[in-house]
């Protein structure tokens, strides 16, 4: 480590509040790691969270450390944050290739006892690598022993699948923090000293704990009554996108079930916290900052979010929130966000068609998302933003019309009352996921996505609609990891660089053909994640699956009743 990393380290210290510097003696060092930017991962209130929780026992000692070897048009890079910013996200995205240190104590990762990774996303498994390889810790957990610390991992992705990362991890979390870490710091506790066969044998019998050297059936755990945690804002710091606000989670999980959507099924089910309980956590909050950022998978779903935002609003908060669901949407909260300081809405109608939308069961019409657009119209909001996805599950050229019709006619709406406000349509190529009901549809080849995405572009240009979107390529490497299995170590293991060439060549040192992965599934086939139990109702995904297939074949629209 050089000294310009540890004097980084200390001035970052200096503009927090909140974070936690404990003595080493006797207690369990465990260094939480966010295989990305500290911009990314201090706007993270998962990896907050898992910070408050480990520093709660007295018998640990937890530091954070972050690595981001940065690549350049990975999807998920929109860091926009929930105001805009893109430009400072990227700009602190720098690469860096020192080895990464805490930033309380300054140590290497190889000096703690456990090191574990805050994933949020596939792409970041590279960085998960690269930050144990400039630490000088063996990558692969066969190659390790009791001088090395144990490599956890968590996070939705990898809970989805943990396959392609099963080699270098030791465990990983499946589920909540607040319910595994009690009994996952008491496993470690009654471990200490052991050799490294009977500590993974004793992780392996936590519940929500996958040991893939063991192979354990690991069952996902979720907290059942959200009030008794308070999840908000740990360690507050101007150097994030959301530094002028007080993070607080309103709601975990979602009840839409969209059938592409991890979080929609992997968070299920949907838990409201109480509204006592929220103004509790906004009145600390307030002490703070003056504004406060609702966390939740559709804050808008809130059940009594009307109330909230008044309630807040009389306490004088200024607001926020992470996402907003064009169905119901609060007219009362749009309010609220725009006069206390918010400049963007976004709104993710994901397809342009309705019968797109049901397919994927997305349950907005289209009447509703220009519901959306008169209401940002009205209020004259500087930006307004749509997320659509490309190549999703029985797409067709008309679909992709539609669409550009959507932005046209929004755009139009706009022109009549609100011409200064932009519209930006934010294009993401579909990648199946493991744990959706889409899990055994194909990706639609990268050429035919980037036509696609040409005919958007063509179609919108000069017509004052922004498009944006991600690399399709890119997209495809997610789309690997996403449904991969052990075979794709040997391909991870051997980029330095995260880079397209390098990913290409690696895979055919392998021997690796990426269509293996990117193409449809059988529904027999036993899929490489089958170790992982989401725990949702038996079936429920092949019921999803085949409605969407039903409203393919017959055409008509779908009443998404089930929930
Ligand atoms: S509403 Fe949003 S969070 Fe909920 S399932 Fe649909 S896409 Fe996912």
């Amino acid at each position: 480590m050089s000294w310009k990393q540890i004097d980084e380290a200390r001035r970052r210290l200096e503009r927090e509040q909140g974070f936690v510097i404990k003595g080493w003696g006797g207690r369990i060092p465990i260094a939480l790691v966010y295989p990305n930017s500290y911009f990314l991962g201090m706007s993270s209130l998962g990896f907050q969270s898992v910070y408050k929780l480990f520093n709660a026992y007295d018998s640990v000692v937890c530091e954070r450390g972050f690595y981001s070897a940065a690549t350049t048009g990975v999807p998920g890079a929109d860091t926009e944050g929930w105001s805009g910013s893109s430009q400072a996200a990227r700009a602190q995205q720098a690469a860096h290739r020192e080895p990464p240190i805490s930033l309380e104590s300054q140590r290497s990762l190889a000096d703690f006892a456990v090191v574990a990774f805050s994933v949020s996303f596939e792409m970041d498994y590279f960085n998960m690598i690269g930050a144990l390889r400039q630490a000088g810790i063996p990558l692969r957990s066969s190659e390790r022993d009791e001088r090395h610390p144990l490599v956890i991992a968590g996070g939705p992705c990898i809970t989805a699948n943990p396959e392609p990362m099963a080699d270098f991890v030791d465990a990983v979390v499946m589920g909540e923090g607040e319910v595994i870490i009690p009994a996952l710091i008491q496993a470690l506790e009654e471990t200490r000293g052991l050799d490294r066969e009977d500590v993974l044998k004793q992780l392996a019998t936590v519940p929500g704990v996958y040991v893939p050297a063991v192979r354990n059936q690991a069952v996902r755990q979720w907290l059942k009554d959200l009030d008794c945690q308070k999840t908000a804002s740990v360690i507050l710091t101007p150097d994030t996108s959301l530094g002028d606000m007080y993070l607080m989670e309103v709601s975990r999980g979602c009840a839409w079930g969209c059938r592409f959507c991890l979080a929609g099924y992997l968070f299920r089910p949907m838990r409201p916290r109480s509204l006592p309980v929220l103004l509790e956590m906004a009145a600390e909050g307030l002490r703070h900052r003056r504004r406060l950022g609702l966390v939740g998978a559709a804050v808008s779903d809130y059940p009594w979010i009307d109330e909230l935002v008044g309630r807040l609003r009389e306490m004088g908060a200024g607001l926020a929130a992470s996402s907003l669901r064009l169905r119901p949407l609060s007219r009362k909260l749009v309010e609220a966000l725009l006069a206390t300081g918010a400049h963007t809405l976004t709104f993710a109608p994901e397809a342009g068609s309705e019968r797109l939308r049901d397919i994927i069961r997305k349950g907005i019409s289209e009447d509703e998302v220009f519901q959306g657009v008169k209401l940002a119209a009205q209020f004259h909001v500087r930006r307004l933003k749509f997320y659509f996805m490309v190549g999703l599950p029985g797409e067709r050229d008309e679909d992709i019309q539609a669409l550009i019709d959507l932005c046209l006619a929004s755009r139009a709406i706009l022109d009549s009352s609100s011409p200064s406000t932009e519209l930006v349509a934010s294009l993401t190529p579909f990648v199946p996921k493991a744990g959706t009901p889409f899990q055994w549809e194909a990706m639609t080849p990268a050429p035919e996505i980037m036509e696609r995405l040409d005919r958007v572009r063509r179609a919108l240009r000069r017509r004052h609609v922004q498009v944006r979107h991600e690399s399709p390529e890119w997209s495809a490497v997610q789309g690997v990891l996403a449904r991969g299995d052990r075979r794709l170590a040997d391909v991870l293991a051997e980029i330095e660089r995260a880079d397209l060439p390098s990913w290409q060549k690696a895979m055919d040192a392998a021997g690796i053909d990426a269509q293996e992965y990117l193409g449809s599934l059988p529904l027999q086939a036993e899929l490489p994640w089958c170790s992982v139990d989401t725990a949702l109702p038996k079936g429920l995904l092949e019921r999803q699956r085949s409605q969407a297939i039903q409203i393919m074949e017959n055409e008509q629209g779908c009443s998404a009743a089930e929930a």
